[in-house]
């Protein structure tokens, strides 16, 4: 340890040394990448319960573990139209860059050109869903963290109740 447990240091070495951040912030911290780990498993980041989705690039209103509304507001998702518009630039500039760098000075254009415009056809409709449970992440852990309306609003289930 460093520092004494007033927060002072003990000697003059240890002004240099980084200061730990506060408890509160670690625990932020480990709670974010476990939500990032739940999104990249195409789970809820919330509560890591699968099946989100309703076919392929539909999604359910609901959580059905945690009754969290996917979508917050109207236009919500859109914000899953921005991971998938760069993943899908990513890989475009992988084929078209990376082809052209591996096969220059004799670029077959017409080959990456064809693989370019399938990447760009194929990889947004892959990439979909991750997109969404991405967006969701992003959004719950650093953008507007969850609220009590999150699981109540617009719940069809409390609008039956007198
Ligand atoms: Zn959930």
């Amino acid at each position: 340890m460093a520092r004494r447990e007033d927060g002072r240091p003990r000697s003059v070495v240890d002004l240099f040394l980084p200061v730990p951040p506060p408890r509160e912030v670690r625990e932020a911290r480990r709670e974010r990448r476990a939500m990032l780990w739940r999104a990249v498993r195409g789970r809820c980041p919330l509560c890591a319960t699968p099946g989100l989705r309703r076919g392929w690039g539909a999604i359910r209103e609901r959580c059905p573990g945690c009754n969290f509304a996917f979508s917050r507001e109207r236009g919500y998702l859109s914000g899953a139209t921005w991971f998938n518009l760069s993943a899908t630039l990513l890989v475009l500039m992988v084929v078209l860059v990376g082809g052209a760098a591996v096969t220059a000075p004799d670029v077959p254009w017409v080959l990456v050109g064809t693989l370019s415009a399938l990447s760009v056809v194929v990889v947004p409709i892959l990439f979909l869903p991750l997109a969404v449970t991405l967006w969701l992440w992003v959004d719950l852990a650093y953008f507007r963290p969850l609220d009590a309306d999150d699981l109540g609003a617009n719940d069809p289930r409390a609008e039956r109740r007198p």
